[in-house]
């Protein structure tokens, strides 16, 4: 799962020594299940990602000191950027970003030019509408039930016995069976009671991401998403929901390679402006 990527140069320090534009920063989205963390020196990155475990502070310095040593950093990253529903748990946090500000940013470098942004992940989903320049422009989301959400799906793959990475494959191409309930609580009932009555695992999967496509769907309508619309978050890696949500939505769903690390992306991003507004005021 974990990967390094280099991207071509985006932000470029403009009155930086070469000295001081060698200093990268940090951005770490402490999510409800994953870590990530991206070092961007300002022409690259280097992504990494942990499960979140017990103790995410101590995860997300473990996992940052690996990615700047891969990253060949001599020095501590100058500016470390948190997001993610952790984001208040890293003391060491120069600077903290919304996730909205993040998923945007990420999303928007990403998909260069999009102008929507779902993001599905373990806790939440959001949809974001974005202005030609990417700026956020409003947003829903979903942070109060799990309905939805990869911990429904991770909730469902368990009463399946189907690992949540392999969900996306049993649907594919399989006759959906209607699932009623909405709640993660009465869902795994009624997706127990299916299996029970002989219903195929695979109809009842996809069945399932109907539902999550459904309610994406119309959690978002109310801000006409039009395309390029990027999908980020880790469920964005279920081809069988891509294909249901693109459906749904009455456009195709893009979802660039690195979907997962868009929000950390995003915050890595962020510090850089963010640090190189303050050389400029330096200069
Ligand atoms: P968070 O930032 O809250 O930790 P993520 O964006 O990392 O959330 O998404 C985590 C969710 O993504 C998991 O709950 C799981 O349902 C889903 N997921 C993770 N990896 C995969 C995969 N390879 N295929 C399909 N779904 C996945």
């Amino acid at each position: 799962m974990d990967r390094i990527v280099l991207k071509t140069k985006e932000f470029m320090p403009r009155c930086l020594t070469t000295e001081q534009s060698a200093g990268a920063v940090a951005g770490i989205d402490l999510g409800s299940t994953r870590i990530k963390v991206v070092i961007y020196n300002g022409s690259s990155y280097i992504a990494r990602m942990s499960d979140a475990a017990w103790d995410p502070e101590k995860t997300a310095l473990e996992l940052l000191a690996e990615t700047s040593q891969e990253a060949g950093l001599s020095a501590p990253p100058r500016i470390i950027a948190t997001t993610g529903y952790g984001r208040r748990c890293l003391a060491t946090a120069t600077i903290t970003f919304t996730e909205i500000a993040t998923h945007a940013k990420g999303a928007f470098f990403l998909v260069p030019g999009c102008r929507f942004v779902v993001d599905i992940g373990g806790q939440d989903a959001k949809g974001i509408l974005l202005s030609s320049d990417g700026h956020v422009e409003d947003f829903v989301m979903n942070d109060k039930c799990a309905a939805g959400t990869g911990r429904f799906l991770s909730a469902m793959g368990q009463a399946l016995g189907v690992p949540v990475d392999h969900l996306g494959a049993y649907a594919i191409g399989a006759e959906p069976h209607r699932i009623n309930a909405m709640c993660t609580v009465f869902a795994e009932s009624e997706v127990i009671s299916l299996i029970h009555q002989g219903v195929s695992r695979n109809a009842i999967i996809a069945g399932l991401h109907a539902s999550v496509a459904r309610r994406t769907a119309s959690m978002v309508a109310s801000l006409h998403p039009e395309p390029p619309i990027a999908f980020t978050g880790g469920v964005s890696q279920n081809a069988d929901i891509v294909q249901k949500l693109s459906k749904e939505l009455g456009h195709p769903v893009i979802v660039p390679h690195d979907a997962v690390y868009a929000g950390a992306i995003g915050a890595a991003l962020l510090a850089w402006e963010h640090h190189r507004e303050q050389d400029k005021k330096e200069c």
